[in-house]
C-alpha cells in the first residue's frame, strides 16, 4: 500500500496541474506571480516550524527571499492520503501564489488545514512577517478568459460515483473530462468509513456466513420499506460483487473478512485493506493512469441542451467562465444534499434544521437542480437518512469506536441500552432522539481495540483517547464514573449484555449480532449524537443509469449515478449499500454514456 500512497501524491499533482492548465489559459493560476509583496519586514532565510495536524506533527521549511515567500517544503506529516494530505499539498501552493495567509481550509480536512497553516504561520512569525495583516490580505485577481473544452463524456462530480463513471467511460474508449467544484476530489466518498456490501460466496463461506443475492435484494427492499425501485435494487445486488472485482482489477485490495457495518443488517460489508480512503485512492490511480483530465474548483451551473438532448455544461472554473461540450453524454455524479439546510427543510420538514451533518460542504444538491431544469423526474425526495453516530460537536463520522457492529454496544446517559445495535439506521436514530439530550455512548473493549488498532477512519485507539473523543478506563466502574453514570446501573447493563452473548439471545432488545463479550480492559466509550447523513431521493434513472422524465422517457445524453439519484434505497439505506451503489451505477453510467451513438 505504501507504493500506492506515493502514486497518489502524483495524482494530486496532476489534479492540480489540470486546474493550473485551465487557469493558465484564464490568465491566473496557483503558479501566478504574487500580486504584491508580503507586508511586514521579513528577513531572507530558511525557517523551520511545526504544528499539530490530525495525525501528529506537521514539519515544514519555509524560505523567504527578498521579502517574498519563495518556497515551502513539507518535511514530515502523517495526514490521511486522499483527505488530509490534500491540504498539505495545496495550502503551501496557495500561500505562495497569494503571498498571504488568507487561504481557505480544504473542506473535509479541517484539522490538517489548521495544522499546515499553523506551521506556516509559525515560520512566518519567526521570519518577522506581520501575520495578522497576511491573514486578511486580498489576493489580486486578474480578469480571466472564458474557457471552452470538449470530450465524449463529461462527468460532473469527482466523488466515488463520478470517478467510477470516468474510469469506466474511458475503458470503453471514450474521451473523458471530469470536474469537481471543490479543491479536492472524493466528495463524501472520501469521508465514508468505506464499507461495500456484496454477496461474496468465496469470502463469506470461509466465515461460515450463509447469504444469497435474493437475501441482499429482499433486505435492501424491505429495509427501505419497499419504497425503492425493485429493478434498480436487483441491478445493484446482482452487480455488487462484479464491482468489487472491478475495483480489484484497478488495484484495490480488500480484506479477506467481511463484516457488518452499522445498519447493514448482514455480514457482507467489504473493507479495503488500507481501510479509510481506499476507494477514492484506487480510482484516483486509474484516473491518472488513463490520463483522464480532471478539473478541480470547477463548478457546473447549468446543463446545455439541444432539442431535448443534453450536450454539455456551463459553469465556472476558478473564477473563469467554462463551457464543456459533451459529444456523447453528461453524467451527473454530484452527490446528495445533506449539507444544504435549505434543501433539507424544503424536502423534509420533520428533520430538525439544526441537525449537523456528516457531509462535506459541497453536498448541496446541485445535480438535482440542474437535472430537474433539464426535465428530470425526482423521486423519494423526502427520504433523508440520519445516523446515530455523529460527533456531538461537528456531526462528523470520525472520532469514535467505529468498527463492525460485532464490536460495540450503545448506552444512554444513564448507562442503559435503548435499542438493538444491529437495527436499521432510521430505527437507531429515532431511538437515540428519544434519549436524554439525544446523546449516547458507544462502548467497546480491548477484545477489539488492542493497542495500535485503527477504527474505520484510520484513527488509532491511542490517538482517539489522546484527542479526548474516546474515554478509556481500566474498569467498568471507573468508566461509568468518568461518564457520570451510576456504576451499578452501567455494570449491570454490561453483565446483561455479556449474558446475551453467552446465550446467543438478547431477550430485551433482540440484537442478533452477538459475537463478542465486553470483558477485556481497558474499556472505551465515545459520545455520539444524531447527524444528517444520506439523502436517498434524487434523479430517477433506469438500470442503464439514463435519467428519466416524469413520463418515464429517457433524456438523451443525460446519465446519473450515486447519491444524486433516487429509487435505489427507498426510505432507509442499508449501511454499506452506498459504496456498492456508487461503484455499480457509476461504472454503468460511464459505460452507457460511452456507448451512446
Ligand atoms: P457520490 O457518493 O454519489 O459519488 P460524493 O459526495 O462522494 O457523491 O461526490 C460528489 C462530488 O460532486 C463532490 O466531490 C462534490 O464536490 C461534487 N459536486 C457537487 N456539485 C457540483 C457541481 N455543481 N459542479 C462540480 N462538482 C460538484
Amino acid at each position: 500500500m505504501r507504493m500506492r500512497i506515493k502514486q497518489t501524491t502524483k495524482i494530486w499533482l496532476s489534479g492540480l496541474l489540470a486546474s493550473t492548465l485551465i487557469l493558465t489559459t484564464a490568465g491566473c493560476s496557483l503558479g501566478d506571480k504574487p500580486s504584491t509583496e508580503v507586508s511586514g519586514v521579513m528577513k531572507s532565510g530558511v525557517y523551520k516550524a511545526e504544528a499539530e495536524g490530525f495525525h501528529g506533527q506537521i514539519k515544514i521549511e519555509l524560505t523567504v527571499d527578498s521579502d517574498k515567500i519563495s518556497d515551502i517544503k513539507v518535511l514530515k506529516h502523517g495526514e490521511t492520503p486522499g483527505v488530509g494530505d490534500v491540504a498539505i499539498k495545496q495550502i503551501p501552493e496557495k500561500v505562495i501564489a497569494t503571498q498571504s495567509l488568507n487561504v481557505d481550509s480544504i473542506s473535509g480536512a479541517t484539522f490538517s488545514s489548521k495544522g499546515i497553516m499553523g506551521a506556516i504561520t509559525a515560520a512566518l512569525t519567526e521570519a518577522g512577517a506581520n501575520v495578522e495583516e497576511l491573514k486578511t490580505k486580498q489576493a489580486q485577481q486578474a480578469a480571466k478568459e472564458a474557457i471552452t473544452k470538449e470530450a465524449d463524456v463529461v462527468v460532473i462530480g469527482a466523488g466515488g460515483a463520478g470517478l467510477a463513471a470516468a474510469v469506466s467511460a474511458k475503458q470503453q474508449g471514450a474521451s473523458v473530462i471530469i470536474i469537481d467544484k471543490m479543491s479536492r476530489i472524493g466528495g463524501n466518498t472520501a469521508l465514508a468509513g468505506g464499507a461495500y456490501n456484496a454477496v461474496d460466496p468465496e469470502r463469506q463461506k470461509k466465515q461460515g456466513i450463509e447469504d444469497s443475492l435474493d437475501k441482499h435484494y429482499t433486505q435492501t427492499l424491505k429495509g427501505g420499506d419497499n419504497k425503492a425501485n425493485p429493478e434498480l435494487v436487483r441491478h445493484l445486488v446482482d452487480n455488487a460483487l462484479g464491482g468489487v472485482q472491478w475495483l480489484e482489477q484497478l488495484g484495490l485490495e480488500f480484506q479477506d473478512e467481511v463484516f457488518t457495518v452499522a445498519g447493514a443488517l448482514w455480514p457482507r460489508s467489504h473493507r479495503p485493506l488500507n481501510e479509510h480512503g481506499g476507494f477514492v485512492t484506487a480510482l484516483q490511480e486509474s484516473i491518472e493512469k488513463n490520463n483522464i483530465e480532471i478539473l478541480l474548483q470547477t463548478e457546473a451551473k447549468e446543463l446545455l441542451t439541444d432539442q431535448g438532448a443534453v450536450v454539455g455544461l456551463k459553469g465556472t472554473s476558478d473564477g473563469a467562465e467554462i463551457t464543456i461540450h459533451a459529444k456523447k453524454g453528461v453524467i451527473l455524479a454530484t452527490g446528495g444534499y445533506a449539507a444544504s439546510k435549505e434543501m433539507r427543510s424544503k424536502y423534509h420538514k420533520g428533520l430538525p434544521t439544526d441537525l449537523p451533518t456528516t457531509n462535506h460542504p459541497g453536498a448541496t444538491g446541485d445535480g438535482l437542480i440542474m437535472g430537474e431544469a433539464a426535465g428530470a423526474n425526482l423521486v423519494g425526495m423526502d427520504f433523508i437518512q440520519s445516523l446515530p453516530l455523529g460527533d456531538p460537536e461537528t456531526g462528523s463520522l470520525t472520532g469514535w469506536l467505529a468498527k463492525g457492529v460485532e464490536s460495540y454496544m450503545f448506552v444512554n446517559k444513564s448507562g442503559e441500552r435503548f435499542i438493538r445495535e444491529d437495527a436499521r439506521r432510521d430505527e437507531m436514530t429515532a431511538a437515540l432522539m428519544a434519549q436524554q439530550d439525544s446523546m449516547m455512548y458507544v462502548i467497546a473493549d480491548s477484545n477489539t481495540f488492542k493497542p495500535g488498532t485503527k477504527n474505520n477512519f484510520d484513527e488509532t485507539i491511542e490517538k482517539l483517547v489522546e484527542s479526548g473523543k474516546v474515554i478509556a478506563a481500566d474498569t467498568l466502574e471507573e468508566l461509568a464514573k468518568k461518564l457520570n453514570m451510576d456504576p451499578a446501573v452501567f455494570t449491570a447493563t454490561i453483565a446483561a449484555y455479556n449474558e446475551s452473548v453467552e446465550k446467543g439471545k438478547d431477550p430485551k432488545w433482540g440484537r442478533e449480532i452477538l459475537e463478542k463479550k465486553m470483558d477485556k480492559a481497558p474499556f472505551f466509550a465515545s459520545a455520539r449524537k444524531p447527524t444528517a447523513h444520506h439523502t436517498m431521493g434524487g434523479l430517477e434513472i433506469n438500470t442503464k443509469a439514463e435519467v428519466l422524465t416524469k413520463d418515464q422517457e429517457v433524456i438523451p445524453g443525460l446519465y446519473a449515478a450515486g447519491e444524486v439519484t433516487g429509487g435505489i434505497h427507498g426510505s432507509n439505506r442499508l449501511g454499506g449499500n452506498a459504496i456498492a451503489d456508487i461503484i455499480v451505477f457509476g461504472k454503468q453510467a460511464g459505460a452507457s454514456a460511452a456507448a451512446r451513438q
